[in-house]
């Protein structure tokens, strides 16, 4: 192992300190310690945060940093740096400024000159991703797709042709139209992982070809309750169409809705779905 850094530097620095997604045992020896000796901790979430240091025995003083008053809590962050204050930031679980408030801080400390120290630890993506089993190429971190589904749809189809893994952050209130979202546009031979609460008591992780997920969500009412990452495996290299599915195709559109018209000439001709949607989105409308 390498030498590690002393605990806190003697620069006045901002810490981003990743906090549990669920189970307390993931809070690092060494966040807990910089949490304990910094002078204020910055936190999404004041109330929901005093619990967690409540339950490692932590006194430090909490202030709320959250989207809405980011910026103007990040002045006052900085003021506390040159004023020689060590200050630590978290959010209500995982890895501050990924999907969650943080970025804009840490922009600001950054740009004035400070020190931002990462103190990595539980993300949700990365957790998910690390049971994925995706043994080729990289992955693409998506986040949150827009709640409306005309956009979520659209957003969908920008990434159908992308060959790496994605990686979707899902509310338990949407997660059942996403992932029919992502069969129709992504096609539903792909293999999606479902990982629910993870590192929770209700810990459950799935995978299936998104054709599936929707009876997998149906089957178990419970499977739609709670926090979801999905891992979406990337298209595979799209197949040239033969001319005789284009063909199919084709004289499906002019007739019927784009949706209905893919799913046919996908059953009459044996094509890709993908590959037909995608035809469809390019050259029919
Ligand atoms: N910054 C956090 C991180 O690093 O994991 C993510 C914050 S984002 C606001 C919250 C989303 O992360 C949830 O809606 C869910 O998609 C995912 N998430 C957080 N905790 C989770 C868990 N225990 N199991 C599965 N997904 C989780």
């Amino acid at each position: 192992m390498n030498e590690s850094a002393s605990l806190l530097s003697r620069m006045p620095s901002l810490y981003v300190v990743a906090t549990p997604l669920g189970n307390l045992q993931d809070l690092s020896p060494r966040a807990c310690a910089i949490l304990a000796a910094v002078d204020v901790i910055a936190a999404e979430d004041t109330r929901h945060s005093q619990r967690l240091l409540d339950a490692f025995g932590i006194n430090t003083r909490l202030v709320a940093v959250h989207q809405h008053n980011e910026q103007e809590a990040a002045g006052r962050i900085v003021d506390w740096l040159v004023a020689g204050r060590q200050v630590a930031l978290i959010t209500d679980a995982g890895t501050p400024a990924i999907s969650d408030p943080g970025a804009r801080l840490v922009a600001r400390v950054r740009s004035a000159g400070h020190p931002v120290t990462p103190v990595p630890g539980a993300c949700a993506a990365v957790a998910a991703l690390s049971v994925a089993g995706i043994v080729e190429g990289g992955f693409r971190f998506v986040g949150f797709l827009p709640a409306k589904a005309a956009a979520r749809r659209g957003a969908l189809m920008k990434l159908a042709d992308e060959r790496e893994a994605l990686v979707f952050y899902e509310a338990p209130h949407r997660v059942t139209a996403c992932v029919a979202d992502m069969a129709d546009v992504l096609g539903g031979e792909r293999e999606v992982l479902i990982a629910r609460e993870l590192t929770k008591l209700y810990e459950e992780i799935a995978s299936m070809p998104l054709a599936e997920a929707g009876a997998w969500f149906a089957a178990d009412a419970d499977r739609g309750r709670g926090e979801f990452v999905l891992v979406v495996h990337g298209a595979t290299a799209r197949e040239e169409l033969n001319a005789g599915a284009v063909r199919v195709l084709e004289l499906l559109l002019a007739e019927l809705p784009l949706k209905t018209a893919v799913r046919l000439a996908a059953e009459i001709t044996g094509a890709p779905r993908n590959g037909l949607y995608s035809h469809a989105l390019e050259h029919c409308q």
